[in-house]
């Protein structure tokens, strides 16, 4: 392996086009497997969720799910596919402890839905990504490796196998290659997997989840020099948020990129993302599909959708997330920019939620963008993993507009919403936060101000009212920014007047 110092990001991109595209993997949210009648229930314990089917028990037949075929077709239908009238399901044959059958049941050459699109903003740009197919397929079991430092395979001293994912009903989204957005390419890919999930979540077909694993990323980078041929791909595996997408396509550009400067050849194979370090390691070498001898499924009959059914599914697909950013952007009057950035900051339906819950949309907008995007930038989390939920931070908006919070005391407030401290108002109280507006309390530390200063005192009772700053700043102090500043430069005037 190269040892070199890794080019600046500038650098590749002066010496190199990247070619990216994308496999992505959704467990769909149907209430049984795909071939079997066990239950899907996350979290359940380890094999309580098997049947003889789903552990490929001798003579156990397979049957089609009906509800994961109609939402595959409608996630097909969403990207703008194309849906086959007649498909089959095939054979792809390897051994894996977590795959009981010793093959999946997938699809090969005769998937669902086929050439399809799917557009994505990026920096104010709408780049068009290709969907080369959306197939069918089963979930595989989950191995855990107990009794070493690590959780992986080296140092375990045994494994434990569960079977209750196997079976579940997984779609496989491969984009078609996505050539010439040059430094783009990191946006590019985070954004298309997030419009990705957005679209699925919206059709309601699965929770989408990245951190427990119902929606998985695969995504293949390549370098070439301009000109020249698309270079030999790696394919990192199994990237678990956003924000790790994008950073594997960045760290794979930079290693690769060393790699070539070197004189070196890139390895097609799998690589493993590292959230930790942001690099990717090499796996395994890349299995071609001859290593998999595909052959159709005896046990299942074709899928031949009708043409009449489809055509229902396609007039009854809900409004899709571009469309709807649409009119969210005329409903809450903002600027193609505007609507960007809160894009970018995955903060559309947190908005939307929080005005739902009774805010304004500038109110909204401001604590996602500002205060909560900061802190989940500086946690490296996605803002809806941050620790507030859309109907807190309205509340908390409810109680700045009732003169019961200042701008200061409610980001107080919202340090203990994101403690995990309750709601605002629970906080509110218990930390005595509530704005001092009793007017008795004002008056003594006001007066305690005057007693303090005598002359600025006199200044102001000589008409110098910009000398308030002063008391006002003092009162301000005591009450520990408790109080409306203001109320209290009123009071201090009236009490020095005459
Ligand atoms: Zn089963």
């Amino acid at each position: 392996m190269s040892t070199s110092v890794l080019p600046t990001y500038d650098e590749v991109i002066s010496r190199y086009e990247p070619v990216i595209g994308l496999e992505t993997h959704v467990e769909l949210g149907t209430a049984t497997k795909m071939f079997c009648g066990c239950p899907t229930v996350f979290g359940a314990e380890p094999n309580t969720q098997v049947c003889p089917v789903c552990l490929g028990l001798p003579g156990s037949l397979p049957v089609a799910n009906k509800a994961a075929i109609e939402a595959t077709i409608r996630i097909g239908l969403a990207l703008n596919c194309s849906i086959a009238t007649w498909c089959r399901f095939a054979r792809k044959n390897y051994f894996y402890p977590d795959m009981p059958k010793n093959f999946q049941i997938s699809q090969y050459d005769e998937p669902l839905c086929t050439d399809g699109y799917l557009d994505v903003e990026v920096n104010g740009e709408t780049v068009r990504i290709g969907i080369e197919r959306v197939h069918l397929e089963e979930d595989t079991g989950k191995t855990l490796h107990v009794g070493g430092a690590t959780g992986r395979i080296h140092g375990a001293t045994e494994s434990l196998v569960d079977y209750n994912r196997a079976g579940i009903p997984l779609v496989e989204i491969v984009t078609k290659p996505v050539p010439g957005i040059g430094a783009m390419a990191p946006e590019v890919a985070k954004a298309y997997v997030a419009e990705l999930r957005d679209v699925i979540r919206t059709l309601g077909v699965s929770d989408v989840r990245m951190e427990q694993g119902s929606m998985r990323c695969d995504v293949n980078t390549s370098l070439n020099r301009p000109g020249e041929e698309w270079g030999t791909r790696t394919e990192t595996k199994n990237v678990n948020s956003l924000r790790s997408v994008e950073r594997a396509v960045r760290s794979e550009m930079l290693r690769q990129a060393s790699v070539l400067d070197a004189g070196g050849t890139i390895t097609q194979e799998t690589r493993h993302f590292h959230e930790d370090t942001g690099d990717t390691t090499s796996g395994r070498s890349k299995e071609t599909a001859t290593d998999y001898r595909y052959f159709p499924e005896p046990d299942l009959a074709p899928l031949a959708p009708d043409p009449q059914w489809v055509e229902r599914l396609k007039a009854a697909l809900p409004e899709l997330p571009r469309v709807h950013r649409a009119r969210l952007r005329t409903e809450w009057n903002l600027s193609e920019l505007d609507m960007q950035s809160i894009l970018n900051a995955g903060a559309v339906e947190l908005i939307e939620q929080t005005v739902a819950a009774g805010a304004s949309p500038e109110a909204a907008r401001k604590w996602w963008l500002g205060e909560l995007s900061r802190r989940a930038n500086a946690e490296g989390v996605e803002l809806e993993s941050v620790g507030a939920t859309p109907a807190q931070v309205a509340q908390l908006q409810t109680l700045v507009d009732g003169g019961k919070l200042t701008d200061k005391l409610a980001r107080q407030v919202l340090e203990g919403v994101l403690a995990g401290e309750g709601d605002p108002e629970a906080i509110m109280a218990a930390r005595g936060l509530e704005v001092v507006s009793d007017t008795g309390a004002l008056t003594a530390a006001i007066d305690e101000a005057i007693a303090a200063h005598p002359d600025v005192a006199e200044k102001i009772r000589g008409g110098n009212q910009a000398a308030a700053g002063v008391l006002i700043g003092a009162v301000m102090k005591t009450t520990k920014g408790a109080a409306d500043a203001k109320t209290v430069r009123e009071l201090v005037l009236a009490r020095l007047a005459g």
